[in-house]
């Protein structure tokens, strides 16, 4: 099916693409997967695990950072709950924080560092305003054209369809091969969303199952029939993640504002019409029954924004949160430190200033790798 999404986009006049990180990023093809003997090789298993024996490196685990502790401007150690227990551990040189988009601001409003009127609300001290902590959430925000398949050729979560699975799960279990070594997002593209725009603003991800809601219907999984997601490269819409309370183990709440800005929507409109133009390309002749969702007869572009914003969906890509900058809103500057602050970075994706025009497990690795190379630069005395 991944092959019919890459042949029907090849028939409706999209241009093929070998290498989405080379030269050019536009056009259709299979994306490149971190997978290493058949399993997904995360930062754990290409950063951590090889250095777990070193002298220098404790790592805990089943623990959760409470707050960071300041003494006036400089922060000095961690508050955290581990394994039941509340500890806290100094640091002597500096503190990174890499929780994530969501998890970096929630710590930074935890610990005073954020909107006064937020913290004081909450009761929080405000031990430094930075405004920007918690803003400018991104995301992409994604919407599937969801297709019933006359094949049966794809995944479905039926008991048919795990039973026709066994000879593909004995071979991963026997060799590390097969269907199951390999990711269920093979085929995708970059495309644009009408030709008055200069480079890809959409991307679209092919699965070859009925894949909505995260994965979560699996009702509608159980039925052949295969999707593509269509997500918006460049949102303009911006979200908030907010702490609600001042305990730790409380979830923030996480607002991604998603169409608030009516560009997002016209991406959005025209990324379901091209991928419907693939889909109904010659490639998918044999597999082609009904289109489940935004649905046939939905072809307006109230009518696909209305259906689309009943399954609002996204590529788990939040970025944004702890920005990098010198403006107002910045929360880190340049070495990823904290504006105002001293012995605290953020390195993470929440200090990206935009949405990449991709995934952000490549990228977010990048930052990490320059960060490490600002903070050993500095380790050795370097002024940077
Ligand atoms: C389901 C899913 C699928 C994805 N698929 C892809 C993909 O195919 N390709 C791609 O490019 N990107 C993908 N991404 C996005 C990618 O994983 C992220 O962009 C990347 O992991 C971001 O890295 P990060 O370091 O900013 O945050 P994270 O990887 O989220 O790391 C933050 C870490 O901090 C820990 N943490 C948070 N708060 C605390 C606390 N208070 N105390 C202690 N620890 C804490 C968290 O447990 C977590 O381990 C996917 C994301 C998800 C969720």
């Amino acid at each position: 099916m991944s092959e019919a999404f890459v042949d029907a986009a090849r028939q409706a006049g999209f241009p093929c693409n070998s290498d989405f990180n080379g030269a050019n990023q536009e056009g259709v093809g299979y994306f490149h997967l971190n997978i290493k003997n058949g399993r997904r090789f995360g930062a754990a298993d290409a950063y951590l695990k090889p250095a777990m024996t070193r002298q220098n490196l404790t790592v805990f685990t089943d623990a959760q950072v409470k707050k960071v502790v300041f003494e006036g401007k400089r922060s000095v150690a961690v508050e955290l709950r581990h394994k039941g227990r509340d500890r806290v551990l100094r640091a002597n040189r500096e503190i990174i924080l890499s929780g994530g988009a969501i998890n970096s601001p929630q710590l930074l409003q935890l610990s005073g560092i954020g909107d006064r009127d937020i913290l004081e609300n909450l009761g929080i001290r405000c031990l430094h305003e930075l405004p920007g902590v918690g803003k400018n959430l991104q995301e992409h925000v994604d919407a599937c054209v969801l297709v019933s398949s006359r094949k049966n050729s794809g995944f479905t979560a039926s008991f048919g369809g795990l039973l026709k699975m066994l000879p593909d799960t004995i071979r991963y279990f026997l060799s590390k091969r097969g269907k199951l070594a390999k990711s269920i997002t093979e085929a995708g593209g970059f495309i644009k969303s009408s030709d008055s725009v200069n480079r890809p603003d959409v991307q679209l991800h092919m699965l070859p199952l009925l894949f909505d809601d995260s994965g979560r219907d699996l009702k509608l999984m159980s039925n052949p029939g295969y999707s593509v997601h269509v997500c918006v490269l460049r949102p303009k819409s911006s979200g908030t993640v907010t702490i609600t309370s001042a305990d730790p183990f409380a979830a923030p709440e996480i607002d991604y504002n998603f169409f608030a800005d009516p560009d997002d929507c016209k991406v959005m409109v025209d990324g379901i019409r091209q991928a419907r133009r693939i889909l109904a390309a010659k490639a998918f002749d044999d597999y082609r029954g009904e289109e489940l969702h935004p649905g046939a007869d939905r072809q307006s572009d109230e009518q696909i924004i209305e259906k689309v914003k009943e399954k609002v969906g996204l590529v788990y890509h939040p970025v944004g949160t702890c920005k990098m900058g010198t403006d107002r809103m910045a929360v880190v500057d340049p070495q990823l430190r904290v504006h105002g602050l001293e012995g605290l970075r953020v390195v993470d994706a929440s200090i990206m200033p935009r949405l990449i025009s991709g995934n952000t497990n490549a990228p977010t690795i990048a930052i990490a790798e320059k960060a490490a190379d600002m903070i050993l630069e500095k380790a050795e005395g370097c002024d940077i």
